[in-house]
């Protein structure tokens, strides 16, 4: 027994050295490289088009939190996907999971907080550059979405032309650079109405941020509802009424309370800390409000503080289990999918 350890042992030792010799040599590092790139080329996240599903690009606030972007749901209605929200890093989560940018239809925006806006050129360098799409970018938002995309124009002009003059038409098409602006007039709250999709806006209230909207998916029978950032809001649950999944927004204001005792001599730290307080919905009761709304399933996003570790995690949701069974937090990567012609909510984890 003792002789067969030995004798494991000195080749495992024997196999390290090697790894560690070989993964030196220039012409081994070259084909590993080939053969990593060969796979990177030949897969794209499965994001399962048989369904309505929802991808979490983004599920923090503008407080920082390791492996976690700003604000971002992708939805995929039967293999056409849309963009509520595109926060910092979000585009990079998109880029990392190979999301096939061909079938991105349009970005929607709740509100134009830079938390849910600040990617959005960088979203659009992904769905210009060596595409299929023949126009510029679909941008849904409320009113003052023009001048939001507008800015980005006028910032990114300059790499328009570079990357114009570099690539050429074919890869860098000049006429489809920039946004297709479209404000929402909540007069006319069903915004898109294709291939069996429905979306609808409504308003949420996150004074002074006025109009502040949540997204309503129907498609082929099943729904996912989207917040946006709202304090509890009755016109949320009315729209939400019966969806398959609500994902809501959520502040651990007793969390906030504990960061502003701790920082207490940064002072304008406390005075965000405090302003912030009234503007979002807490953990029980966004809870709350998935019971009065009769959903399926809750998905916590939005959070903030976004959750560092379990400790953090389950001080975050203190008493929401007291109230409802049927919910989940959310992180990046967090994938939950509708199956049509079926009641059944798969959550999974895109990588
Ligand atoms: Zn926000
Ligand atoms: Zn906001």
């Amino acid at each position: 027994m003792m002789k067969l350890l030995k004798y494991i042992l000195i080749v495992a030792v024997i196999g390290i050295i090697l790894v560690s010799v070989l993964t030196r040599v220039p012409d081994v590092q070259d084909r590993l490289m080939f053969r990593f790139v060969q796979t990177l080329g030949g897969t794209t996240a499965d994001l399962n088009d048989n369904s309505l599903s929802a991808v979490v690009c983004g599920s923090r606030s503008p407080l920082p939190s390791p492996g976690r972007a700003q604000t971002c749901v992708l939805v995929n209605a039967g293999g056409n996907y849309y963009v509520v929200d595109i926060g910092d890093g979000s585009a990079v989560n998109l880029n990392n999971w190979r999301i096939d940018a061909n079938k991105i239809r349009a970005t929607l925006l709740t509100h134009l907080h830079s938390d849910h806006i600040s990617d959005l050129a960088d979203l659009h360098l992904m769905t210009w550059i060596n595409t299929s799409h023949s126009k510029p970018m679909d941008v849904y938002g409320p009113a003052g979405v023009e001048l939001v995309t507008q800015g980005f124009e006028d910032a990114y002009q300059l790499d328009y032309q570079y990357r114009h003059e570099h690539h050429g038409d074919e890869i860098a098409p000049k006429d489809i650079a920039g946004f297709n602006p479209f404000p929402i007039d909540l007069s006319n709250p069903v915004i898109i109405d294709e291939d069996g999709l429905k979306v609808t806006a409504f308003k949420v209230t996150h004074d002074p941020i006025v109009p502040a909207l949540g997204f309503r998916f129907d498609y082929k029978g099943r729904s996912i509802v989207i917040s946006g950032d709202t304090i509890y809001d009755e016109n949320l649950i009315k729209h939400a009424k019966d969806a398959d999944v609500l994902f809501h927004e959520a502040q651990a204001n007793h969390q906030l309370d504990i960061m502003r005792k701790a920082l207490a001599n940064n002072e304008g730290l406390v005075t965000i800390l405090n302003d912030i307080e009234t503007y979002h919905t807490t953990p029980v009761e966004a809870a709350k409000v998935a019971n009065l709304a009769n959903v399926d399933h809750l998905f916590f996003y939005h959070l903030t503080p976004a959750p560092r570790n379990n400790l953090t995690e389950r001080m975050f949701f203190r008493g929401v289990n007291d109230i409802r069974k049927e919910w989940s937090s959310t992180k990046d990567g967090t994938m939950v999918v509708l199956p049509l012609d079926s009641d059944e909510i798969i959550v999974t984890e895109i990588n």
